[in-house]
């Protein structure tokens, strides 16, 4: 989708005069990637129409950028549809609140319900998982797990096969226990099936949620609007989590999915891991779509903060994509020189990680001054490999470890955040990066 997105704007921005041809091609163009992306037809010939009222190209006068205006009114457009106007039920730290999540089978519930309690939990909150899934076997192992590893408190049976009351009992206790957020989870089927549906409707009715949550797989496509619209019919579907969004930005199913409950996604899953867990935000991930990113912002940012003379190797390095632990120790030291890193990083979709979120405070800087002592102890092999997983053996770790004076669980963890940098430093490869001055606004 990206691709053709960007290229149909692209295609626009080349032509030196826009007149009703141009826009026509260049929204038919767009129409078909969207289709090509599975969003709904009827979406998709909605926002042609709005687009074509709204970019009266008779009424402008001469002089105004009318490319600009055109590309604003798509990016506006998608934004529109992804926003209901209307936020989801949020819970209430310290009051009761149950979420109930619901989706296809291997859509992502049991890894998001985690993933959702685990981000809570770290601002404060006493959240708890109930296994409610008591059709497949080894769901409440699954769950289990993930819990355990969160330390999050958790229920289940593997005795019980009545799933409603699995979670009644589940939600009674955590409720005694006085948790702020009870999360059940529930089973799937592999398609949209009537007893499926039915048990959901049960168990709504049963622990009376809050908040019920659609978990949706990013590549679904065309599936997304049926499976959503079932869901939303058998209990009232409140906000939307797209999972699997890491990779390939696949936005057309999220589109139908909001449009088919009149909810908002509320967080985007980007990983198998228990926090790579986005909040969810219309711009960037429309930008996304139309395979820009936050790009604007994010040069206009390296332009300010990074010295001149080090722009052209960054821009180059970043469009090839090969993180090196050099590089990542030239980007501590521009952060603590400019104390802004963070608020680069932030716009590029997928680079928050906790690290850069604490990036302002003191705890941050601390954590980056450590992590540079250690890559002072590395040779110039090893800062500038682009494989580190591979050079760095053992012996070199406790040599590091050695040589900075930290203990080897530290330079681990140097190394983790590195392997997350590095991640989202590889989505950047192959991106057109503009120059300075050009023209890929949004
Ligand atoms: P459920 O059947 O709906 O409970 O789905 P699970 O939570 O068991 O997830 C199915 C598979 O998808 C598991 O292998 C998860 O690790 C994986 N998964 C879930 N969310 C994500 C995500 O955001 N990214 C990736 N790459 N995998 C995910
Ligand atoms: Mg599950």
């Amino acid at each position: 989708l990206s691709g053709s997105l960007s290229r149909a704007i692209k295609n626009m921005n080349n032509a030196t005069i826009v007149d009703e041809k141009v826009l026509n091609d260049c929204l038919n163009e767009i129409c078909r990637a969207l289709l090509k992306a599975d969003v709904n037809f009827d979406l998709i010939k909605n926002m042609k129409i709005n687009i074509k009222k709204i970019v009266n190209l008779d009424n402008l006068a001469a002089g105004h950028n009318k490319r600009k205006i055109i590309q604003q009114a798509v990016f506006d457009e998608l934004c529109k549809m992804l926003d209901t106007g209307k936020p989801s039920f949020t819970p209430k730290r310290g009051k009761t609140s149950v979420v109930m999540f619901v989706g296809l089978q291997g859509s992502g519930k049991t890894t998001t319900c985690t993933k959702y309690a685990y981000h809570h939990q770290k601002k404060g909150w006493k959240p708890a998982l109930v296994c409610a899934d008591t059709f497949r076997a080894g769901a409440f192992d699954q769950l289990k797990q993930n819990a355990t590893k969160a330390r999050i408190p958790f229920c289940g049976s593997y005795m019980e096969s009545d799933p409603v009351k699995v979670a009644v009992q589940g939600v009674e206790r955590f409720k005694k226990e006085n948790c702020d957020l009870i999360i059940v989870d529930t089973s799937g089927r592999h398609q949209q099936e009537a007893a499926l549906f039915e048990e959901m409707r049960q168990l709504a009715e049963a622990t009376k949620p809050d908040l019920v949550i659609f978990v949706m797989d990013s590549s679904i496509g065309q599936a997304a609007f049926s499976q959503a619209q079932a869901f939303n019919r058998s209990v009232s579907v409140g906000a939307v989590i797209v999972t699997k969004t890491e990779g390939q930005a696949k936005g057309g199913g999220a589109l139908s999915a909001v449009a088919a409950t009149k909810s908002p996604v509320i967080f985007l899953g980007t990983g198998e891991h228990m926090d790579e867990f986005e909040v969810f935000d219309v711009k960037p991930f429309v930008s996304r779509l139309l395979g820009m990113g936050d790009l604007s912002g994010f040069m206009d940012k390296i332009h300010q903060i990074v010295p001149t003379d080090q722009q052209p190797e960054l821009l180059q390095r970043l469009s090839e994509g090969s993180f090196t632990l050099r590089i990542m120790y030239e980007q501590f030291q521009n952060l603590l020189n400019m104390g802004s890193f963070n608020q680069v990083f932030s716009m590029l979709p997928g680079f928050s990680t906790d690290l850069m979120a604490n990036g302002r405070d003191k705890e941050g800087e601390r954590k980056i001054k450590r992590y540079m002592t250690m890559m002072d102890s590395m040779t110039n092999e090893e800062l500038d490999t682009t494989d580190p997983k591979k050079l760095i053996n053992e012996s070199r770790i406790l040599r590091i470890a050695r040589g900075s004076g930290c203990q080897v669980k530290d330079v681990m963890n140097m190394f983790e955040e590195y392997r997350r940098l590095a991640k989202m430093w590889s989505k950047m490869k192959g991106l057109k990066i503009p120059r300075k001055g050009g023209d890929i606004s949004a």
